[in-house]
């Protein structure tokens, strides 16, 4: 048995096999082919497997996440039954001679700009579904027989680095759990893993060999160690501690309906954050008290080459305020930029990504594609009750202009006769040392405010959080950070205005007496952080 240790950046048990992320650089080639007959079969086969996987997917995203969430994997089975599609591909292979790969690219990307002129309803504003549903298949095409063997079945992933851009697409269906080389606790990949649930350790340095592929691994997300190979001791520990951990959520079930109010009396809201549309079924779960953060960058991430259109980004916030009811779901507009980088947007080389181009200077920047976000927001308005929020905000200046352009994105729905929520609250993220000074006056100009502290930790500290050799020195409890969380919520309490902390430090249960106590409105934590934190409340005097 082999033991690495490395940082524990989310809790949780997971025993599987180990298997290397193989990322997909390999361009798809243009080949002729002789036999096409065996070639069509090839593809034909490749299809009917995706069909089962996406079936069976379905199925248990039914049972987990809920019929509504789950209706997106049967939209992808329609898209691969779809004769139309099916025709065009084996037309390619058949009348060109060319691989079914190659075939299939060509011919989804035609599908997908012919969609919009067809009767194709189900496919309009869907292109990554069509693309994940199509990319299915190109990924089982391509398939090795030892790949085969290690995907068929939940693996644990191991890899150097994984972006978030990665993190953001890992399909929890399969992924049990994951560890890496390298990257920090802070970075937005940890804070994905937390988000999913997902059990990691990072950082396991050079230790953690390729040799590794195909072992049994147990991943202790608690302690931050990895087992490999593990004797028949270890197992035994390890799955009592997974027990235990099943038995201590099990618990906390039965909070879920209780009130988050400490024993004098004293009350504080409970949000979530999320990132994707499949993490918003996590939240009902959890029974939250409605949605704090929706990181709405994920969406752009996992987009691929074009951005998310208006129409696909609607349909998120859509399920996003109606699942949600009366609940309220705060979006926060893109925050790209940093380490969240986007195959849709070219924002160039950074040579200091964590003071760089980001949050709303992007947006800003980008006029138009942030106005497409803002309408897909205000449109999703009339279906509950969201509100919208500006990241990395620096002055009065960025909050004046960005509310501009909402206006303007207002303006043209009212002349398209498209409704709305007129009265849409909108406000701002406090995550910077500037944004602090001035929190009182960004509070005058908006509804709410919400407290980054990842942001405002690293750039207060002036420590990049994405650097490993600062570890050591990155105090999330420094008094500094912990000062200025008291004169921002003063500040924004003198204006009248509600208060949140939506960064990582809502979740720490150390400080949960101190946020309550000066006054702190609302924290907003991962779904599966909910109900400890509301223990932890409930405990506290
Ligand atoms: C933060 O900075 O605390 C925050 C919530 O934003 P993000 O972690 O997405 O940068
Ligand atoms: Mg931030």
């Amino acid at each position: 048995m082999i033991t690495l240790t490395g940082k524990k950046v989310s809790e949780g048990i997971a025993i599987g096999k180990l298997s290397f992320y193989k990322r997909d650089t390999k361009e798809i080639r243009r080949i002729y082919v002789k036999d096409v007959e065996k070639e069509a079969q090839r593809f034909q086969k490749a299809r009917q497997k995706a069909m089962q996987e996406l079936k069976e997917l379905c199925e248990i995203a039914a049972k987990e996440v809920g019929e509504a969430n789950a209706a997106i994997f049967e939209m992808q089975q329609m898209v691969l039954e779809d004769h139309d599609l099916v025709d065009r591909i084996t037309n390619i292979i058949v009348e060109q001679k060319l691989n079914a790969e190659y075939a299939m690219q060509n011919a989804v990307e035609n599908f997908i700009s012919t969609a919009a002129a067809s009767d194709k309803d189900y496919v309009q504003g869907h292109d990554a579904d069509v693309k994940d549903a199509t990319n299915r298949v190109l990924r089982i095409l391509s398939r090795g027989f030892k790949d085969k063997m290690l995907m068929d079945e939940p693996f644990v992933l191991a890899t150097g680095e994984l972006y978030p851009s990665e993190a953001v697409q890992l399909d929890k269906t399969k992924v049990l759990g994951f560890v890496t080389r390298y990257g920090t606790i802070n970075s937005h990949t940890a804070v994905l893993a937390r988000t999913k649930g997902i059990p990691s350790v990072i950082g396991l340095g050079e230790a953690l060999k390729k040799d590794y592929e195909g072992k049994t691994i147990i991943v202790d997300g608690f302690e931050g160690k990895i087992y490999i190979e593990p004797d028949y001791t270890t197992i035994t520990k390890m799955k009592q501690k997974q027990d235990a951990n099943h038995t201590q959520a099990q618990n906390l079930e039965r909070l879920k309906g209780k009130e988050n109010v400490t024993q004098s009396g004293q009350k504080i809201d409970v949000c979530a954050n999320i990132g994707t549309r499949e993490d918003i079924e996590n939240v009902l779960r959890c029974d939250a008290g409605g949605i704090g953060l929706f990181r709405s960058e994920f969406l752009y991430m996992e987009s691929g080459p074009k951005p998310p259109t208006e129409e696909y980004q609607f349909q998120v916030y859509k399920l996003a305020a109606e699942s949600m009811g009366l609940k309220k779901v705060v979006i926060r507009t893109a925050d790209l930029g940093g380490e969240k980088t986007a195959e849709c947007l070219d924002l160039g080389e950074d040579p200091n990504p964590a003071i760089g181009y980001r949050g709303i200077r992007v947006s800003l920047d980008k006029e138009e594609v942030f106005k497409t976000q803002l309408r897909a927001i205000l449109r999703a308005s009339a279906f509950g009750n969201l509100s919208i929020m500006f990241p990395m905000i620096t002055s009065i200046k960025e909050v004046t202009t960005a509310k501009l352009i909402l206006e303007k994105a207002k303006k043209e729905l009212k002349n398209e006769k498209t409704a709305f929520d007129e009265d849409i609250p909108v406000g701002v993220m406090i995550e910077t040392p500037a944004s602090v000074m001035i929190s009182g006056e960004l509070a005058r100009e908006v509804d709410f405010c919400s407290i980054g502290t990842n942001d405002l930790l690293q750039l207060t500290l002036g420590m990049d959080r994405q650097n490993e050799k600062l570890d050591r020195y990155y105090d999330t409890h420094h008094p500094a950070l912990l000062k200025m969380i008291r004169i921002i919520t003063n500040n924004v309490h003198l204006e009248e205005k509600h208060i949140s902390v939506c960064g990582d430090l809502a979740a720490d249960l150390e400080l949960t007496e101190y946020l309550i106590q000066i006054g702190i409105d609302e924290l907003s934590v991962a779904p599966n952080q909910v109900l400890a934190l509301r223990k932890k409340i409930r405990e506290i005097q």
